[in-house]
């Protein structure tokens, strides 16, 4: 991919972004274990939006959902900054949407415990497709895989988003023309 597909990143975006991530690690370690406070606030909204819009089309896709809503929305964002060529938008979002794995893998470890508190008190979402699936009894070690795998594409985001603002910072000086055609 060439560098100049992104925009510029300006000082004050990258102090931002520098910033931004270290609080978001924080938040996370300060909520509970799945739920981040305020950014898994969003995400249940989502999710719980998900479920009768994917049901319109399917009954059988319901259980999905929720999953799916999630999902859809941080994905969208991401495509949209990424065809604007905002590099650290796009990490951010990225971050989101794996952070959202987090949650997911939360949630799918309660599959035979059926201890989270659910909202509207229906059916459990991971019960019934882990069931369906045949795939109940490995409920804990798919979220394993699942949070293991949201944190590589959390830190896998902010490196590239760090070194993305690395590669396009706005210096002082305006770049020459043979600079950018090396
Ligand atoms: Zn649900």
């Amino acid at each position: 991919m060439r560098a100049e597909r992104w925009q510029t990143i300006t000082k004050l975006e990258l102090i931002g972004f520098g910033i931004g991530f270290p609080l978001f690690l924080g938040l996370v370690w300060a909520s509970q274990p799945g739920f981040v406070f305020l950014l898994d606030h969003a995400n249940l909204l989502f999710h719980e939006a998900g479920h009768p819009i994917i049901g319109l089309f399917s009954q059988r896709l319901e259980p999905y959902g929720g999953t799916i809503g999630q999902l859809v929305f941080p994905v969208a964002l991401a495509v949209s900054f990424w065809r604007k060529g905002q590099a650290l938008p796009f990490a951010a979002a990225l971050i989101w949407f794996f952070e959202n794995w987090l949650n997911i893998a939360h949630y799918m470890a309660d599959a035979r415990a059926l201890q989270l508190p659910l909202v509207g008190g229906g059916d459990h979402d991971w019960n019934t497709i882990l069931s369906h699936w045949r795939l109940l009894a490995h409920d804990t070690q798919i979220a394993g895989v699942v949070k293991t795998s949201g944190w590589i594409g959390i830190v896998l985001a902010a490196v590239w988003g760090a070194w993305r603002g690395w590669a396009n910072r706005g210096g002082p000086e305006v770049r020459s023309e043979f600079t950018e055609w090396r």
